[in-house]
């Protein structure tokens, strides 16, 4: 195997194995670095894909040969175009996905181009020789050449996940943040920022009766379209069966919960830094702004056909661990709700877009021994292992070879499917 590729992606999330696709597509020798290849493509939060604006993005890279219209079509439960009491230009398509099966399709299709190697590990440091990219040191010392290297490490840059008073550093409930590679990159300069974003709790579908709730008028059964709308113009036409959602609202109980706790939420007492997207607010900011609104819509979803977790659409908070169980139990029909894992925001650095345009001057000033120096104590010291190598630059990949990585069992350096081989038969494709 060699050491040396055109281009490395760091983070197999949705935009890398884009990137890693269209790369391997148009010829070129691709790395695609992921922590675990259990989670190539997962969704950290809603198990859904497109809606208002990324519905159309997604289009747009399926018109450009993309992966993610074809994964979602093939594994899709419940399909639904947005906005159709509108024109067509704001008809926006969306998909309830079966999260697992989502990303093991999304890993076949990579897996079945011979030009992609994953690289199992922890990016840490860009390497930079004469003011341009030439290759990524991984936190375990590893280090591999490329011509460009593609950062999409979504919201695990400096991660800090807040439930309450609780926070801890992370990346995705589970996984660990990204402190080193963000040292590195902060050492070029660029013009950082802090951006938030939170999940629902999720709760056990065996604790909940839809039926009842539903013949009682608690919950109201919504379906998908018939016949479902493909994302690309490649599927053929969907015609497997789709899940039911459940929708019910908001109720006074929840809103003055709400309210008396508003200075034990994270977004509102100044625990949290980061902005939010737009169209993605908390119940806390739903509940703050819109004060004369007197319900607010909220989805169950279910995470994939046989998961038991069910995805509370509407109901992301940032709120200690008490106050979202009497919230849950608070919604009419969720009484007798078990909560598996509670709600959270994050918090994670982002580089503005528009530092693009200083890239170079960035990359002179990040290749001076001061700056190259910093990143090597700090990486250090941030490293969980406590054992970083920091050698120079490639001189210290032959040893890992054969190391294995923890969380899957499997060679850190994989090429095709000869490892970590799941079932990548998709539902009903
Ligand atoms: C709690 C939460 C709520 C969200 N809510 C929404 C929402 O409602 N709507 C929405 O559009 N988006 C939401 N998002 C954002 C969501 O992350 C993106 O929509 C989508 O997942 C972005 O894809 P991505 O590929 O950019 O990043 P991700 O899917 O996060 O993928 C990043 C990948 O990079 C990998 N990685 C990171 N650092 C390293 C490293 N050093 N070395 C190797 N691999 C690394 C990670 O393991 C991960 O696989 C939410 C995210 C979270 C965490």
């Amino acid at each position: 195997m060699s050491d040396s590729f055109d281009v490395i992606v760091i983070g197999a999330g949705h935009a890398g194995c884009e990137a890693a696709y269209a790369a391997a597509q148009l010829g070129a020798r691709v790395g695609l670095c992921t922590l675990s290849t259990e989670t190539v493509a997962h969704m950290p939060c809603n198990p859904a894909i497109g809606g208002t604006a990324k519905g159309h993005l997604v289009r747009e890279i399926d018109a450009l040969g993309g992966l993610m219209g074809r994964a979602i079509d093939a594994t899709g439960i419940q399909f639904k175009l947005l906005n159709r009491s509108r024109g067509p230009a704001v008809w926006s398509p969306r998909a309830q996905a079966d999260k697992k099966i989502y990303g093991r399709f999304v890993k076949a299709a990579l897996d079945a181009l011979p030009n992609i190697e994953w690289l199992i590990g922890r990016a840490g440091r860009v390497l930079v020789e004469h003011n341009r990219i030439v290759g990524l040191a991984m936190e375990d010392g590893d280090t591999y050449r490329c011509r460009a290297l593609v950062v999409t490490t979504g919201t695990f840059l400096n991660g800090l996940i807040h439930i309450g008073p609780e926070q801890h550093p992370a990346g995705l409930a589970g996984e660990p943040p990204s402190q080193a590679l963000a040292t590195s990159l902060k050492s070029f300069g660029f013009e950082w920022g802090r951006l938030k974003t939170g999940t629902p709790p999720r709760l056990d579908r065996d604790s909940i009766d839809f039926d009842r709730q539903v013949a009682e008028g608690r919950f109201t059964v919504e379906r998908g379209d018939e016949p479902p709308v493909p994302f690309s113009f490649l599927s053929p036409p969907i015609e497997r069966a789709q899940i039911s959602c459940y929708l019910l609202h908001t109720n006074d109980r929840v809103r003055d919960l709400v309210r008396a706790n508003i200075d034990r939420s994270p977004l509102f007492n100044g625990q949290i830094h980061g902005i939010g997207p737009r169209y993605c607010p908390s119940l806390e900011d739903k509940i703050v702004r819109f004060p004369d609104k007197e319900r607010h819509q909220i989805f169950l979803e279910p995470e994939g056909l046989e998961a038991r977790e069910i995805y509370v659409n509407g109901f992301s908070m940032s709120l200690p661990r008490d106050v979202q169980a009497d919230l849950v139990h608070a919604l009419p029909g969720l009484e007798e709700a078990v909560l598996l894992r509670p709600g959270y925001a994050v918090e994670y650095d982002f580089i503005q877009p528009t530092e693009r345009r200083d890239m170079k001057r960035r990359l002179r000033r990040g290749s001076s021994p001061e700056s190259m120096r910093l990143v090597s104590t700090e990486a250090a010291k941030s490293s969980s292992s406590g054992e970083t190598k920091r050698t120079s630059a490639f001189s210290s990949t032959i040893s890992s070879r054969k190391a294995v990585s923890s969380r899957t069992g499997c060679s850190r350096r994989v090429r095709s499917t000869a490892c970590c081989s799941e079932s990548t038969t998709p539902i009903c494709a």
